[in-house]
């Protein structure tokens, strides 16, 4: 895998995926113990159970990721320490297992006319450690991630977010973009980019959380949201059906 613009310029069409709670399901519960563990990170900080909650959820708002509110309003040192503690502790192998299907979705589609990176605001070993634990790690070409020692690092849904992604795979044409993420700020952002082919992946009437908050998944918009033609899926497989051009065609 590539994290810099190592890259010629490639012809091919570009499969983005987002990996947490898309590559595997909300079910997991992985984002309630990323949420449990943030909120423990702050309570260490020195703040009182209200405060934490209240902070972590603006800072999600705000900032999209708690830990750019915390690099930007509290000593928290190094900010590789708070993913040691957050994301790095979590036991993904108890959480989330290789799934052959997911596999095989991913090996069927056809790289001679696509490529496939990864798009997640979670820092680099995290990204990593989950693609190894689905046995994906072969097959994804390239990473984007939030790259915590930068100051003020970007993250979806920021606008400079998927330019830099662009810059680091070596896209010049938007409309080479195929892009799927289970948060739908995320996918309309990519669209209204130009991202050409944008799916929101929905697992409908399960459970997530955002911000330190339990929240039903649904496919409801955020108020005075704009129309566009994102289409939501419920499952992966069903890219066979919407982007059947990058899958390999059977002989
Ligand atoms: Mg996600």
């Amino acid at each position: 895998m590539t994290d810099h613009n190592e890259s010629k310029e490639d012809d091919r069409l570009i499969i983005w995926f987002d990996i947490d709670n898309t590559l595997y399901s909300a079910s997991s519960n992985i984002s309630h113990a990323m949420g449990t563990r943030i909120h423990a990170y702050f309570l260490r900080l020195g703040l009182s159970h209200e405060d934490a909650s209240e902070l972590h959820l603006k800072y999600y708002t705000q900032y999209g990721l708690a830990v750019r509110g915390l690099t930007r309003h509290h000593d928290v040192g190094n900010p590789l320490d708070f993913d040691r503690q957050c994301d790095g502790s979590l036991p993904l192998e108890e959480m989330i297992s290789y799934d052959p299907s997911l596999r095989k979705l991913f090996e069927d589609i056809d790289t001679s006319k696509a490529r496939i990176w990864g798009l997640t605001n979670a820092y680099r070993p995290h990204a990593e450690r989950v693609l190894r634990i689905l046995k994906l790690d072969d097959l994804v070409e390239g990473l984007v991630y939030c790259d915590y020692l930068v100051k003020d690092f970007v993250c979806k849904p920021e606008p400079e977010y998927y330019e830099m992604a662009m810059n680091q795979a070596n896209v010049r044409d938007p409309s080479k973009c195929y892009f799927v993420d289970d948060n739908r700020k995320n996918v309309d952002a990519a669209r209204d980019l130009g991202w050409a082919h944008c799916v929101h992946f929905c697992e409908k009437g399960l459970e997530a959380m955002e911000g330190g908050k339990i929240k039903e998944i649904d496919d409801s918009r955020e108020p005075g949201a704009a129309e566009n033609d994102v289409i939501d899926i419920t499952t992966l497989e069903d890219l066979r059906k919407v982007w059947p051009e990058i899958f390999k065609q059977p002989t």
